[in-house]
């Protein structure tokens, strides 16, 4: 009853699509694929072509970024599974081939104490070893697959974007180093007054790591199919069928890893479970060394800012710098370009002796948060062979490559796979998603306060 229900919710016509999509139709488009620095500068992985028949399984994956990728990695090398990876676009076309490049810790919106309270202290030293994990994942993919992803320096600083931030930093103790430490050692800006170092994570060229993947996944057998958007999944006798407009798979499971770009209906459970947020990049020119050094931010180490809608910056290897922010709530043209030089202003404002130096690039895309402010990765109640891996929380480079290869393990059934802060499935949103989020950002905007020179 249950199953039919929620099958039934999965393949009916969509009636209400603003009540489905909470983007204008753009965002989630294959067609729409945003220039971005990341393909400009890495060779395309040729087309994968579309599913144009019938074909059966051990398991469909849906969805071919960091986590739909590892998993069927994992499902192939370890466990000798079949599998057919389905992909709306093209691999790489969602979050995973245009984020920021930054491998580092991270998959939830929960600090220590909130997860020691959810989880206990055991499951919150689980959830540390998962992000170390990640990480150690993503460099041995790199390493095993032989993918060149252009790897920067270790470590990620976070700056605290006000004194109120600053003397929290200092409480907490670790690495800090205050403006004057900052910049001797080469991150020098004109806005935070310090800020903490963590010596974990890289940065990397996402694009490259994406379709490395790819390759990887191709050749160990896997069946990647590009445009081919899955459109119903309905129990078959054995699993389930999983529909695309030229062909079918029948699997015995289905893993649906599709994230921020998930359509709510595969399965109909998904609805109002998941909040698709907005993350816009922007990359420059090359910034010449004389201006480096005018600036005083020569490092090429990840940094982010204290603030809730943080900004996220990073020098890329051939000295372009990578400005991103997380806000905005549409795709639609003027308010994206009203967010970009919102940004720009920001950008300004921290690195004033680089004004002049033009972005070459702007895009966006879609992250996945939850109302478990947790990733899930577990089965659809009441689906049987139905499994969902989403909601890394803006921070999915480490998380999803690892946590695809933990969903992988849970399907093939082994206990406690995915470590226990990802196995709560995420209640529904109680209020309109745009109204939550129009009411989050405003919150924030009044938390972080403007951003200020020092
Ligand atoms: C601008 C931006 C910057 C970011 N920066 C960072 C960063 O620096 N560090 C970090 O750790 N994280 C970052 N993130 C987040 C990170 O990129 C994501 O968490 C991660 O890539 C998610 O991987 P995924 O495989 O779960 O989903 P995605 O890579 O989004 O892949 C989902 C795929 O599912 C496909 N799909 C959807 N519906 C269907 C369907 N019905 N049928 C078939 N296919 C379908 C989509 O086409 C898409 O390709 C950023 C994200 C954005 C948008």
């Amino acid at each position: 009853m249950v199953l039919s229900s929620l099958c039934e919710s999965s393949i009916l016509p969509l009636r209400r699509p603003e009540a489905m999509m909470l983007y204008e139709p753009i965002g989630h488009d294959p067609a729409h694929w945003p220039d971005s620095y990341w393909r400009a500068s890495c060779p395309a992985l040729p087309p994968c072509p579309p599913l144009a028949r019938s074909s059966t399984v051990d398991v469909a994956i849906i969805g071919a970024g960091y986590a739909g990728l590892n998993a069927a990695l994992e499902l192939v090398e370890s466990h000798g599974a079949d599998v057919a990876v389905l992909e709306a676009a093209q691999p790489g076309w969602g979050a995973s081939g245009r984020n920021g490049g930054f491998c580092c810790l991270g998959g939830t919106k929960l600090d220590a104490t909130a997860i020691t309270r959810r989880i206990g202290a055991a499951g919150a030293a689980e959830w540390d070893a998962f992000e170390h994990a990640g990480i150690a994942r993503v460099r041995d993919n790199l390493a095993r697959y032989r993918i060149d992803a252009q790897t920067t320096e270790t470590g990620e600083i976070q700056l605290a974007a006000n004194a109120r931030a600053w003397a929290r930093m200092q409480r907490a103790g670790g690495e800090v180093l205050d403006a004057t430490q900052l910049r001797e050692h080469g991150l020098n800006t004109a806005v935070y007054p310090g800020g903490a170092m963590t010596r974990a994570g890289f940065g990397l060229h996402p694009y490259a790591y994406v379709t490395g993947l790819a390759r990887a996944a191709l050749a160990a057998g896997v069946a990647l199919h590009g445009d081919s958007r899955v459109t119903g999944l309905t129990p078959a006798q054995a699993g389930w069928t999983v529909q695309t407009a030229q062909g079918q798979v029948h699997a015995r499971q289905v893993l649906i890893a599709t994230n921020g770009y998930s359509d709510e209906r595969l399965p109909g459970w998904l609805h109002r479970r998941i909040l698709p947020a907005l993350s816009h990049v922007m990359v420059t020119e090359p910034i010449a060394p004389a201006d480096l050094q005018a600036q005083g931010w020569t490092r090429h180490l990840m940094a982010y800012d204290s603030r809730t809608l943080l900004h996220y910056f990073r020098l890329l290897p051939d000295n372009r710098m990578l400005f991103g922010a997380r806000g905005g709530m549409s795709f639609r043209p003027a308010p994206v370009a009203r967010f970009a030089r919102e940004a720009r202003q920001a950008f300004d404002m921290i690195f004033p002796a680089w004004q002049a130096v033009p972005a070459a690039y702007h895009w966006n895309g879609l992250v996945c948060l939850t109302t478990s402010r947790a990733p899930y990765i577990g089965p659809v109640p009441g689906a049987p062979g139905l499994f969902l891996a989403l909601g890394w929380h803006g921070n999915g480079v480490a998380a999803a490559s690892h946590g695809g290869r933990c969903a992988a393990r849970a399907l093939m059934g082994v206990a406690d796979a995915a470590p226990r802060l990802t196995r709560r499935p995420p209640a529904r949103f109680p209020l309109p998603r745009k109204l939550a989020l129009r009411a989050g950002m405003a919150l924030a905007g009044l938390i972080d306060g403007p951003l200020r020179p020092r």
